[in-house]
């Protein structure tokens, strides 16, 4: 192996989202699948996740809510919630695809599309409570729901939810946010049935704050193992993925492996520690193709060297590698590159 290898265990993914729903229950939990699975790929996670009993996925763009409807084939729900293109409303009505709206505009194209392909709908209408990151302004709502009804009547459209996305910058901010959202609800209410899915919250608050959790919680980074940056470890979540390259030369007191700044890894990095089979050595230099590691007695040629993740003595997780350079785990999970090889080993 000289190719950079992220291994993913599906059992620890299985025993995170199990943990995540015994701590949200009764919240139905959405597993989030953007950034390819951050960085542990699509596929495999929608596949996994099923296995579990997963029945919600949140996908950023129809291209991946597609790509998980293969997976899922009649089963299961998909939301999508990007703004997108009229070809790619077309291929969510499709696929059964529901669709997030923050804006009249796409609302508008989606009945359009739904009225011209003689389907209905499912939306799924996202309230801005102060992130300003698209959503429908609460002075805009109520006639926002008054469309929605009209093209409810009409049989173009299904209200299947109202969610807003936190700051989780403060308590106080997401209290705040929750009772914008709770009165969006109220106003949804007044005109017509409660949709099944309402949803505010991704994992740290999902996990932390029950009192601001839906019937639905989108989850994410919590499902791979990866951890709030400087946040407490989590009751039975461990890290889904670890990070290896080999060694290809060594010499002095140096070790070369072939992971470098074309496999993703942030050259911001050096001077951090990674693993090895002698313990914790430094990450002296990262090159595009290759970085260079302290030496260890009796290194060779093809020894393993973990960037993060079980192995002897180095950064545990992503998580914590990233921490070295002020950063979330996510990041360093979604920028690896296709060069580094995703194998599932458990
Ligand atoms: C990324 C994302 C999530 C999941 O966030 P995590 O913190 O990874 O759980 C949920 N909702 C939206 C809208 C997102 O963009």
């Amino acid at each position: 192996m000289t190719r950079p290898e992220l291994r993913i265990r599906t059992d620890r993914f299985v025993s995170n989202i199990a943990a995540v729903r015994e701590r949200i229950a009764p919240s139905t939990l959405m597993v989030v699948l953007k950034d390819d699975a951050y960085g542990h790929g699509l596929r495999w996670a929608v596949d996994a996740a099923t296995e579990a009993g997963v029945e919600w996925y949140g996908s950023y763009d129809v291209g991946s809510g597609v790509e998980a409807r293969r997976v899922l084939g009649d089963t299961g729900r998909i939301l999508a919630w990007v703004t997108s293109t009229d070809a790619e409303i077309d291929d969510a009505l499709h696929d059964r695809i529901d669709l997030g709206v923050g804006s009249a505009e796409y609302l508008t194209r989606i009945v359009t599309r739904a009225r011209a392909q003689g389907v209905r709908a499912r939306v799924h209408l996202k309230i801005d409570t102060g992130l300003h990151r698209n959503g429908l302004l609460p002075e805009e709502w109520e006639q926002t729901i008054a469309d929605v009804r009209a093209a409810e009547a009409a049989g173009h459209l299904e209200l299947a939810g109202i969610w807003s996305h936190l700051a989780e910058a403060s308590d106080a901010e997401d209290d705040d946010a929750q009772a914008v959202f709770l009165e969006a609800v109220r106003v949804a209410e007044s005109s017509g049935p409660t949709p099944e899915a309402l949803h505010l919250t991704a994992s740290a608050a999902s996990w932390w704050r029950p009192e601001l959790r839906g019937s639905v919680s989108r989850i994410g980074a919590f499902c791979y193992g990866v951890r709030s940056a400087d946040g407490p470890e989590l009751d039975g979540v461990l890290p889904v993925a670890e990070l290896i390259a080999t060694v290809v030369t060594v010499r002095d007191d140096e070790a070369v492996i072939a992971i470098g700044s074309f496999d993703g890894i942030p050259s911001t990095l050096a001077g951090s520690h990674v693993g090895t089979t002698a313990g914790a050595r430094e990450l002296r230099r990262i090159d595009a193709t290759t970085a260079v590691v302290a030496g260890w007695p009796g290194m060779r040629a093809g020894d393993p060297v973990w960037l993060f993740g079980a192995g002897e003595h180095g950064e545990s997780s992503a998580t914590t590698l990233a921490e070295r350079i002020d950063t979330v785990g996510e990041e360093i999970l979604t920028r690896l590159t296709s060069r580094v090889r995703r194998v599932v080993v458990a």
